[in-house]
Formats: structure tokens, C-alpha cells, sequence
């Protein structure tokens, strides 16, 4: 597995005179660079999100580079932002389900990017760069380069002493010049990889099962048959501490509200997203090298295995968060050798662990409990869908391609 990451360094300027003119400089590259980008989605949406970036570019090519004096390079890695934001904006919305109900009958299908109302619209001024052509290191990795509309501008910049740009083994690729809002200073993103070898089913050293959920955000069980829970009630409590804000924004509705607003949203997206770091960290680094993460496969679940799972609050959680936590699980656990597995999560929360009989009453909500009526067992509610999901992995792992548990055959 490839991992990619993003390394950052803050562009530093000998003098107060050249900091403004490359300030200047980089403003009006990113500002032409967004707007561009905005054009281009525009004229994509309009015509039903198809065609590659070569057809792009062969019918607004020149209308780029004229309209907004991109240099080449740039003109053409903006059909590439723009396709890549499309991409992501589907795999985002591959990942929400739509229940319906037909005469009674539900079913279900995935959103894709059909169901887009509007064009994405660029808005932060940022603007990608390739390597070589865009952006390179120079005097020996003491100095970068970047180029902007008019002249490249060549600058110091500073970075985490450890950085993975200096180890010959991750390869430099592209980067994005990026304002940050919070120092008021210019950075690079400069993305690093690295191949990481797949890990065959055989060479699995353990196999520990995470279930997802809200009151407790992961519960992990492991080969020593432990049951490990990390708790939901800080983020839930500041999740709705947001929610609260929001909607009192929402409500005023002047055009300082809807400054607040866009603030506030940025910021509870990077919580979320250092909560995800956070525990796929966790996760992983407990873990011997060569450990197999199983999580259940979220992204195409049925209706009705939602009303099971998800009742309250559990589905606002469940799309976007889960996804992005199991990205980050899969890269960290791919540099230390291991892996994750998706599976069905069909009957993960209402099998006895003990004895394998599948009851769906068997579960207490209330009391996060579950009772095995036919051996007698007591479980944590989360705990079962762990250890389930575990079991998928050790059949997987035996060499069961589709690992899923089913009301005909069940017991191990
Ligand atoms: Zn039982």
C-alpha cells in the first residue's frame, strides 16, 4: 500500500520587504488559482460532472490561461484540483444511504454525485503545485521555491526537526501554497510517500475487532480476549455544545452569524478530525506489527440493519467520521505492517459471542446491556459487535474471502 502524507512547512523571509512582496505574490496566485478552479467546476456541473481532465482541458485550456493568467502548469493542475474535489465530494456521498419506503417496502440506494444541487465552488484561496515544474527544494533542501503569477520567489522556510521530507525513503510530491488563518502565515503542504508492503492473509500476527458507535466511539476487543473502550461522552458533549451555537446562529441569520458560522464549522471539523487521528493512533499503536483491524462495512448498509444499529444520533456520527477514521486506521496500521478488513455488519450486534445463537431481543439498550437467553451470558452491547467483528477476522484470516455471519449457518 501506497501511503501518502502531508508535510508542512511555514515560508520565512530574511526581511520585512520581501516578506510583502512574496505575500503579495502568493495572495494573487492562490486568489486566481481558486477562482479558476470555481470556473472549471462550474462548466464540469453544467455538464453532468463527465468527462477527464483531457477533455477539460482541451475546450478551456486557453480560456484559463488567458482569463486568469495561469502559467501552464498551473492552468493545467487546475482540471486536476477540480476533478479530484468532484471525487471526493462522490466518495463522500457513496457514503450516505438513502432509505425510501414503497408501499410499505423499504430499500435503499447510495447517494452519488447526481444528487449535487449546485457546482463545488473553490473558496479558499489555495492553489496546487507540481513538483518540479511548481515547487522544488533548492540549495541543498535550505531554500524552496514556488511559483506564483509573475516571478518564483525563493524563501527559507521552517519544519518539524523530524520531518518525513528529509528521509530519502518518502518521495516528494506535490504541494499546495495554503494561508494559514490562525498564524497569518504562508505554508506549503508538500505530500510524501512511501510503498509500505501488502500483508498477506498468512503473515496476520493478531486480529482485533473495532465496533463504531456513539457512546462508546470505538470498543476494540484483541487476542487476549480483552474488551478495550474508548468513550464518546467529551465529544458528544462538545458536539452538541456546537449543534447549540449552530442553530442559534442559524436563527439570527445577519451576515456576522454567518461569518461565526463558517468559523465554527472549520473548527469542529478539525476536532473531528484530530478525534479520528487520535484514535486511530490508539488503535494502532498498541497493536504488534502485522496486526489485521477488523470494522464493519458502514458504507452499504441496508435500512433495516440501520433502524438496528443506528437508533438516535448514531447515523449523524456514522458517514463521514467513520470513513475518515478508517482511512487514517488503514495508513497507520499499513506502515506498521498490518491491515484493515470491511465486513458486512449483518447480525455483528445481535450474535452471542458464547454460543452463536443470533437474537435481536437479546439486546437492552438502556442499559447498554446484552443477555444471551439461550446460555445466559452477559455482555456490554458494544462489546458483542467486537467480538463478533473479531470473529470475522480470524475466519478471514483461515481463508474465508466474504466473512459474514448468516441465520442458516451460524455457531463457529
Ligand atoms: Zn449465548
Amino acid at each position: 500500500m501506497d501511503v501518502t502524507l502531508t508535510e508542512q512547512i511555514k515560508l520565512t523571509f530574511p526581511s520585512d520587504g520581501q516578506r510583502k512582496a512574496a505575500e503579495q505574490a502568493f495572495s494573487a496566485v492562490t486568489k486566481r488559482y481558486a477562482e479558476a478552479c470555481t470556473y472549471v467546476s462550474c462548466y464540469y456541473f453544467e455538464h453532468n460532472c463527465t468527462g477527464s481532465a483531457i477533455d477539460l482541458h482541451k475546450v478551456l485550456y486557453t480560456d484559463v490561461r488567458a482569463s486568469y493568467g495561469l502559467k501552464s502548469q498551473m492552468a493545467i493542475s487546475v482540471f486536476k484540483t477540480v476533478l479530484a474535489r468532484y471525487k471526493t465530494v462522490g466518495e463522500l456521498m457513496k457514503q450516505e444511504t438513502v432509505a425510501y419506503a414503497v408501499d410499505g417496502r423499504h430499500d435503499t440506494f447510495r447517494k452519488s454525485l447526481d444528487w449535487l444541487q449546485k457546482p463545488v465552488v473553490f473558496r479558499r484561496p489555495q492553489a496546487d503545485l507540481v513538483r518540479g515544474r511548481d515547487w522544488g527544494f533548492t540549495a541543498g533542501m535550505e531554500m524552496v521555491s514556488v511559483n506564483t503569477l509573475g516571478k518564483r520567489i525563493k524563501c527559507t522556510y521552517q519544519c518539524r526537526p523530524d520531518s518525513r521530507l528529509f528521509d530519502p525513503a518518502w518521495k516528494h510530491g506535490g504541494a499546495k501554497l495554503v494561508f494559514h488563518d490562525t498564524d497569518r502565515n504562508w505554508y506549503l503542504h508538500i505530500s510524501v510517500t512511501k510503498a509500505f508492503p501488502d500483508t498477506g492473509r498468512s503473515r496476520i500476527t493478531e486480529i482485533y475487532g473495532h465496533d463504531r458507535g456513539l457512546v462508546n466511539l470505538v470498543t476494540s476487543c484483541g487476542d487476549n480476549g480483552e474488551t478495550v473502550f474508548q468513550d464518546g461522552q467529551g465529544v458528544r458533549r462538545i458536539k452538541e455544545r456546537y449543534a447549540r451555537t449552530r442553530a442559534s446562529l442559524q436563527a439570527k441569520g445577519t451576515k456576522g452569524a454567518r461569518q461565526v458560522l463558517k468559523r465554527i464549522s472549520g473548527r469542529e471539523n478539525r476536532m473531528m478530525s484530530d478525534v479520528d487521528h487520535c484514535i486511530s493512533k490508539t488503535l494502532v499503536s498498541g497493536c504488534r506489527a502485522g496486526a489485521l483491524h477488523v470494522f464493519e462495512d458502514l458504507s452499504g448498509v441496508s435500512f433495516q440493519n440501520l433502524e438496528d444499529r443506528n437508533a438516535s444520533g448514531r447515523y449523524e456520527l456514522r458517514s463521514w467520521t467513520f470513513y475518515s477514521m478508517e482511512m487514517k486506521t488503514a495508513y497507520k496500521a499499513a506502515m506498521r505492517r498490518g491491515a484493515i478488513l470491511k465486513v458486512n455488519p449483518q447480525y455483528t450486534s445481535q450474535k452471542c459471542p458464547g454460543c452463536g445463537a443470533i437474537d435481536k431481543t437479546a439486546r437492552d439498550r438502556s442499559q447498554h446491556r446484552y443477555t444471551c437467553k439461550h446460555c445466559g451470558r452477559v455482555y456490554n452491547d458494544d462489546e458483542v459487535a467486537a467480538k463478533n467483528l473479531r470473529q470475522l477476522g480470524i475466519w478471514y484470516v483461515s481463508g474465508v474471502d466474504n466473512p459474514h455471519f448468516s441465520k442458516k449457518v451460524s455457531g463457529y
